[in-house]
């Protein structure tokens, strides 16, 4: 198993930068994923990673050595793509053992025999060593896709094609397996169960492993850490609650979750509480800040929906009911407040009030909840 560490890499495409300044320290059997809009750099930097790209400057390392020099099959990736890549007229078992029959005859120096083997594919007689039947059949379990062995590709649905791909790369015994929004093809259920599927066999073998995606809730299911880049820049790195309760910036808590973002200006700071003016109101963070202009960033579950009378302790906004939306154990509600909208969700428990379109109301917060970036 492998380490991925990258040293200040760059890349430039026809005189643009397109990475910057890349720093990366993943650990051996971690699950890291690169998180950002499209265009951002993620899948630029898995490719320099693997040594399909090669980095205009900067460091990489796959476990203690650095492998800028290393041709891509020397490097032990193995490489999930968004399109499966398969070979369509090949059965799933032969497409997994295709690789490593590949390496096992170059290893064993019969490489006149790698044509052999091609043809033989093609008319479908192939005799495989035992130990690579064993491998592959070890691997069609882990995937549970024991019983469609046989099966052309062109038979299974996305997911089992998915997961043929997956074990492909897994059956070379990678030191590090990379995945380039590998579930971006499916649908949404089956995309939850892929999630579930590959972070099983990624803690199960805990094998390195670095997933491309733009879409947060995925990276923030199944990743160690998370890695958030925009303009070919990384923001930030951290687990995915540091990142959903301590973004950085506007832009990661807005990109990690969903945020009320509201511009405001520090009006004072006393007995460790800063106060803000938002508006109309008058917002407290249990936050320090040295700036004057600020963002403040409240989660839509840290707010608190009350009737415009009921009595509250300060730090409210008063508003007006645009949508509330029962989901059964919550409601979400679209509240106006002066020219800027906040999201609120609320449990709800049976016998609760929903406070219907048009009602007046409070938004209560509390300080500690109000992060001021
Ligand atoms: P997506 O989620 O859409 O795949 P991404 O974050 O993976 O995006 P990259 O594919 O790494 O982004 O692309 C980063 C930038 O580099 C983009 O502006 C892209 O147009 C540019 N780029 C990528 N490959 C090349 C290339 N071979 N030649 C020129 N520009 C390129």
């Amino acid at each position: 198993m492998g380490s991925v560490v990258v040293n200040q890499l760059t890349k430039n495409f026809s005189g643009t930068d397109v990475l910057k300044n890349i720093e990366l320290d993943i650990q051996e059997g971690e699950f890291f994923a690169l998180l950002g809009p499209s265009g951002c750099g993620k899948t630029t930097t898995m490719r320099c990673i693997a040594g399909f790209e090669t980095p205009t400057s900067g460091e990489i390392k796959i476990g203690d050595k650095v492998v800028n020099d290393i041709s891509p099959h020397r490097r032990n990736c193995g490489m999930v793509f968004q399109s499966y890549a398969l070979f369509p007229h090949m059965n799933v078992f032969d497409n997994i053992a295709y690789s490593l029959n590949i390496k096992h005859l170059r290893d064993s120096n019969m490489v006149k025999k790698i044509g052999v083997y091609i043809r033989m594919l093609n008319s479908k007689i192939i005799k495989y060593p035992k130990d690579i039947e064993e491998k592959v059949n070890s691997i069609l379990e882990y995937v549970e896709l024991k019983d469609h062995a046989k099966k052309l590709t062109g038979e299974l649905s996305g997911g089992q094609q998915q997961r043929v791909a997956l074990a492909r790369a897994l059956v070379m015994e990678p030191q590090v397996l990379l995945m380039d929004e590998p579930l971006s093809n499916l649908d949404q259920k089956l995309r939850h169960s892929m999630r579930n599927t590959i972070r099983r066999i990624q803690q199960e073998l805990k094998i390195t492993t670095i997933f491309v995606t733009h879409d947060q809730e995925e990276a923030m299911s199944m990743a160690d850490r998370v890695a958030v880049m925009n303009n070919g820049e990384i923001l930030q790195i951290g687990t995915p609650t540091d990142l959903y309760s301590n973004p950085k910036t506007p832009f990661i808590a807005d990109f990690v979750g969903t945020s009320n973002i509201l511009p405001g200006k520090v009006t004072k700071q006393e007995n460790n509480l800063t106060y803000v003016q938002v508006g109309n109101y008058d917002i407290q963070s249990t936050m320090d800040t040295e700036k004057e202009d600020v963002q403040i960033v409240i989660r839509p579950e840290n707010l608190i929906v009350k009737g415009k009378d009921e009595s509250t302790i300060d730090n409210y906004f008063e508003g007006k009911v645009e949508v509330a939306t029962y989901l059964g154990s919550t409601v979400r509600y679209d509240i106006r407040v002066g020219e800027h909208n906040l999201l609120v969700d609320t449990i709800f428990e049976s016998g609760d009030k929903i406070f219907e379109k048009d009602s007046e109301i409070k938004v209560v917060v509390d300080p500690e909840r109000v992060l001021l970036l």
